[in-house]
């Protein structure tokens, strides 16, 4: 038997691994059961050159857990090692010195051990001791390598009769968590679901009649039994298989708008399946659903910073070798292939939905409504895709119809320039509640849009930044004459001292209503219009909406709604109001108002009511 000590020269190599290396203890399955299934790769590499000859037998990866004996194994039947390959790959860790790794160490060990990987040493950070029983494809005695944490080794010949590795690791009290066949199956299903090699645990269950009782057969249970989808040509796969793979990665969700077949190699190597889920209105909800893998090996389900946030909304799987392992966010941010890798897949998401807006542009339309806030997300936070986006971006007015930017521009173009020659695109948000001034905008010839978006409010701000010379503006923030302003020259307007004595009328019988004011004006309206019309700003309105998403503009929350009542002038109850004072009358005009912006309520209600009821009789 020999002994030795690992080729790091520190006493504190496994304290490190275990404490800092890896945040995750449960990816030691990873490692391990990764580094079989490449040991079967590599036979079956071997064996297509034509140098390995034997039988290759059956090539899964068996795992086993012993809970008496507190060991998990994990077996293969791979090209296994022989001594001298056990000590030039384990003992001697894969560092060019151990002063050199102690020296980066030093610094931030996590980025060091996703460029050398310590893959296998990853084992002892749920071990006291991990055996290697293994023998090589070459004709060589089997051995076996024992290691208890320290780093002092023994390896000594054994017998084995067939080729491959066991990895036997004899788990520490406190990691006894992993011998649990749930606990296990659920690590096999997250880290290895689309591993290459068929990778077995425990048996196939069936239903027994007489036991009443599921019962374990003896065929074993294959954890990764479904393709990975994006390894395989999109020339040969039909909409249904990426439907059902949707499905498979999960289950509960809706079926996918669209998906993206990623696949480049250079110059850095992608593959993958994009999906775009139903999104509606939860934006946080949806998070972290796209995968990452690294050759086929789970890796996290944390892609920020990898993939820019917006498409973090997508769903489905990226698989890359050049993603670093293992390594810190702001590390991976700064990555160059990482910047690379997420460019690419912002163009690619863009040209992919610049091809179905261009060439089916009828089921661009229809799926519009699920994935506007996607596209709104992505235009408002990465500068790259919103120039992108502009050629496909759509605007939806309350008639369901759809126009692009330029589109846009060239309906309203004529009808809706104000007098300083800026263009005024009306939006209402609340089609129910804003329901008379979208007929009266719609009766001046004006077109509405409809923004009812949750990212509409800093949409709007940006397109207002962006597009030349327009201004939004939502459909109540003013009466529909006020709305685009064409010229100075005004109406019938009263006289000063008139309207005062009106405005002053009308604001003593103003009812108090929690955090609100008003602003009482006249205008000469027309006898068509109202006699009483309840506006809001623009600008304060939207300033107290983007305040609600934005901690840093709080000042705007606290303040006060401010509303504008306009005394419609050329109407002739209000007129009337101007020769005598019946305050039930104004009380009545007040209320209508309000109750048409749905701000009567409670005690004012019920007084409107019983007032309106004493005026039929
Ligand atoms: P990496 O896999 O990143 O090279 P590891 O520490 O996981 O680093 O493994 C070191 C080496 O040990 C591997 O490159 C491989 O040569 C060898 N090895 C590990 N596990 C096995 C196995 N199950 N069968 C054969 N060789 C193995």
């Amino acid at each position: 038997m020999k002994q030795g000590n690992i080729g790091v020269t520190t006493e504190n190599i496994f304290p490190v691994i275990k404490k800092f290396l890896y945040s995750d203890h449960e990816i030691f399955l990873r490692e391990i059961v990764s580094n079989a299934v490449d040991a079967t790769q590599k036979l079956k590499t071997l064996a297509g050159k034509g140098e390995f000859q034997g039988e290759m037998g059956e090539l899964k990866v068996s795992v086993s857990f012993d809970k008496e004996a507190k060991t998990i194994t994990v077996s293969d039947h791979g090209i296994g090692m022989t001594a001298d390959e056990i000590e030039k790959y384990i003992n001697q860790i894969a560092f060019s010195g151990a002063n050199d790794f102690l020296d980066k160490y030093k610094d931030d060990a996590t980025q060091i051990i996703g460029h050398f990987g310590l893959g296998f040493y990853s084992s002892f950070m749920v071990s006291d001791r991990v055996d290697i029983i293994t023998k090589s494809y070459k004709d060589e005695p089997a051995v076996k390598w024992s290691c208890d944490g320290s780093p002092a080794f023994t390896l000594e010949e054994v017998d084995k009769a067939d080729r491959g590795t066991d990895i036997v690791m004899h788990i520490s009290e406190d990691c006894e968590e992993f011998l649990d066949k749930w606990k296990l199956e659920g690590l096999l299903k997250k880290y290895c679901h689309f591993l290459a090699v068929p990778v077995a645990f425990g048996k196939k269950t069936k239903w027994d009649e007489e036991q009443k009782k599921s019962v374990e057969t003896d065929e074993d249970e294959i954890i990764n039994s479904v393709e990975p989808l994006w390894t395989k040509k999109p020339s040969d796969l039909k909409d249904e298989d990426y439907k059902n793979f949707y499905r498979h990665l999960y289950p509960m969700a809706d079926e996918p708008l669209f998906w993206i077949h990623l696949n480049v190699d250079y110059p850095f190597n992608l593959t993958g399946i994009l999906y775009f889920p139903k999104i509606k209105n939860q934006l946080d909800i949806q998070r972290n659903k796209i995968q990452l893998y690294c050759n086929q090996v789970y890796v996290t389900d944390q892609v920020e910073g990898i993939v820019p946030e917006f498409l973090t909304l997508l769903h489905g799987v990226i698989d890359s070798p050049d993603i670093p392992l293992n390594v810190s966010r702001s590390y991976l941010q700064s990555d160059s292939n990482v910047k690379k890798i997420s460019q690419y897949i912002t163009k690619k998401v863009a040209d992919r939905l610049n091809g179905i807006f261009k060439n089916e542009r009828k089921e661009f339309e229809e799926k519009w409504d699920d994935i506007s806030i996607f596209i709104h997300y992505g235009m408002l936070s990465d500068e790259q895709f919103y120039d992108k986006a502009k050629q496909f971006f759509l605007f939806k007015d309350t008639d369901g119809k759809y126009f692009t930017l330029d589109e846009y521009h060239t309906l309203v173009e004529s009808a809706q320039k104000n007098k300083d020659d800026q263009l005024v695109y009306l939006y209402a948000q609340d089609p129910e509640s804003q329901y008379t001034y979208i007929e009266a905008a719609k009766n001046k010839g004006y077109s509405v849009l409809l923004m009812q978006g949750q990212l509409d409010t800093p949409l709007i701000n940006m397109l207002e930044q962006k597009l030349e010379k327009t201004t939004f503006s939502r459909v109540d923030a003013d009466v529909v004459e006020r709305l685009i302003v064409k010229d100075n020259t005004t109406g019938n307007e009263l006289g000063k001292e008139d309207s005062e004595k009106l405005q002053n009328a009308f604001k003593e019988q103003l009812p108090e209503i929690d955090k609100t004011e008003f602003q009482v004006q006249t205008a000469a309206l027309g006898t068509e219009q109202l006699p009483v019309i309840i506006t809001q700003g623009e600008y304060m309105r939207r300033m107290k909406e983007m305040a609600r998403m934005n901690p840093g503009m709080a000042f705007y929350g606290e303040m006060p709604d401010s509303y504008n009542l306009v005394l419609n002038t050329d109407n002739e109850i209000v007129k009337a109001c101007l020769q005598e004072t019946d305050t039930d009358k104004i009380k009545q005009l007040i209320d209508i108002a309000l109750l048409q912006n749905g701000m009567l309520k409670g005690e004012a209600l019920t007084k409107f009511v019983k007032r309106s009821v004493s005026m039929i009789k």
